[in-house]
C-alpha cells in the first residue's frame, strides 16, 4: 500500500479553511489598500551587529520603552512576534481543546476563529447587531464552557468602536469567571479610547497593541500584550523561548522614543485627513450605497455591485479586501487609507468605473 501522509493529518487541520491573509491572496497591483499598513515604508536603522548569541526572551530595553509609552508597570506588559501571537498564545493557555470554548463577534479579524480552529477549541459566535454593537443579550445566554471573549476595538473591517459601556457591562459580568481580550490593533487612530486606564480595575482584562498599524512596521513582526502580572507570568510560561529577533528589538526600541513617537501621531493626522476626504468622495460615488463611519486607517464601504467594481479597480492595479463572505457584509469591500496620491487615484478610476 502507498504511504500517504495525508492519512496522518489531524482531523481538524484537514477541514480547516486556513487564514486568508492579504500577501497570500496577493493580486497584481500597484497600489495596495488590502491589508491596512502604512502606505510608505519608515527611514529606519539598525545598530546591533550582533547575532552568534540567542536574543532574550523578552527584551529589557523593549518593555521598558513601551512601559513608557503607554505608562504602565513592565509587569504588566509582553512583547510577542506581532499581536497574532499573542491571540493564539491565550488560547494555548487558557482553553482546553475539546471541552472550553472562546466567543467572537463577527464581522471582525479573521484570526481568532483560525487560531481556535486550530488548536482544537470550540469558537461559539454572536454577531454583531446592524449598528456593529454588541447583542449582549445574546452574548449572555452563551457563556457556559467560554474561557475567552475576543473583541477587536476599533473593530477590523467594520471600522468603529463598541460602546464602552457594553465593554464594562462585559467585564462586569464576567468578572471571576473568564477573561475578556480587547484588540487595540488600531487604537492609536483614536488614542483617546483605549481601555489601559480599566486594567487596574479589572484583573479579567487584556489588550493586545501592535506596531504593525500606526507605526507602520507590519514587516516588523512586534506586537505587545496588555493585562495584570498573573496573566503576563503565565504567558510568559509558553511563550517560545527567543520570540524576539535581536534585530527586531534593536529596531522596535528606536521607533518608540518621543520622537519617534510624536512621528507616527503625525503620521495618524496625515491619514485621519486623507480618511475624511476619502470618506467624503466615496460618498458622492454613484455605485457606492454606504461608507460606513469608520475611527481607523480604513473604511468599510457597501458597493452596488462589489464585484464587478473589485475585478475593475483589480484591473487597474488597486488592490482592495473583499468582505463578501463576512456575516452580513455582502457586496462589502474594506479600503485602506493610503496616501493622498492613492486615495485620489482611488476616486478618479472609481468615479470612471462608475459612470459607465
Ligand atoms: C493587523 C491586525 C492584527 C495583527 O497584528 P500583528 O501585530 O501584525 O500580528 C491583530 N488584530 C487586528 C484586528 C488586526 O487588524
Amino acid at each position: 500500500m502507498k504511504f500517504n501522509i495525508k492519512n496522518l493529518i489531524r482531523k481538524n487541520i484537514d477541514m480547516l479553511n486556513p487564514y486568508q491573509s492579504a500577501r497570500k491572496i496577493g493580486g497584481q497591483g500597484n497600489i495596495f489598500l488590502n491589508a491596512n499598513e502604512y502606505p510608505s515604508s519608515i527611514k529606519f536603522q539598525l545598530s546591533s551587529q550582533i547575532l552568534n548569541r540567542y536574543p532574550e526572551c523578552q527584551p529589557k530595553n523593549l518593555i521598558e520603552k513601551y512601559s513608557n509609552y503607554i505608562h504602565l508597570n513592565t509587569d504588566q506588559i509582553l512583547v510577542t512576534r506581532g499581536a497574532d501571537e499573542s491571540i493564539e498564545l491565550l488560547m494555548r493557555a487558557f482553553c482546553n481543546p475539546g471541552t472550553d470554548a472562546i466567543l467572537i463577534c463577527p464581522p471582525t479579524y479573521g484570526m481568532y476563529s483560525v487560531c481556535a480552529e486550530i488548536l482544537g477549541i470550540e469558537c461559539k459566535e454572536v454577531n454583531l447587531l446592524l449598528n456593529w454593537q454588541l447583542n449582549l443579550p445574546e452574548i449572555k445566554k452563551k457563556l457556559d464552557h467560554i474561557k475567552l471573549i475576543y473583541i477587536c476595538r476599533p473593530n477590523n473591517p467594520t471600522g468603529n468602536l463598541i460602546k464602552l459601556k457594553d465593554i464594562c457591562t462585559l467585564l462586569d459580568i464576567s468578572r471571576n469567571k473568564l477573561l475578556i481580550i480587547v484588540d487595540e490593533a488600531y487604537i492609536e487612530f483614536c488614542m483617546q479610547s483605549t481601555l489601559i486606564q480599566l486594567l487596574n480595575d479589572y484583573p479579567n482584562l487584556i489588550i493586545l497593541r501592535t506596531l504593525s498599524k500606526a507605526f507602520g512596521l507590519a514587516g516588523l513582526r512586534c506586537g505587545f500584550t496588555l493585562a495584570n502580572k498573573v496573566v503576563i507570568e503565565i504567558l510568559n510560561k509558553i511563550i517560545a523561548p527567543y520570540p524576539i529577533s535581536i534585530p527586531t528589538s534593536n529596531i522596535a526600541v528606536k521607533f518608540l522614543t518621543k520622537n519617534k513617537i510624536k512621528n507616527m501621531q503625525q503620521n495618524v493626522m496625515k491619514i485621519h485627513n486623507n480618511r475624511i476626504w476619502l470618506s467624503l468622495m466615496l460618498n458622492n460615488c454613484k455605485c457606492v450605497e454606504k461608507v460606513f463611519d469608520s475611527e481607523t486607517n480604513y473604511v468599510l464601504v457597501r458597493f452596488v455591485n462589489s464585484q464587478q467594481i473589485f475585478q475593475k479597480l483589480l484591473h487597474h492595479g488597486i488592490v482592495l479586501r473583499d468582505q463578501n463572505h463576512s456575516v452580513n457584509l455582502h457586496d462589502c469591500l474594506r479600503i485602506s487609507v493610503g496616501t493622498f496620491t492613492e486615495c485620489a487615484t482611488l476616486i478618479n478610476i472609481l468615479n470612471n468605473i462608475c459612470e459607465k
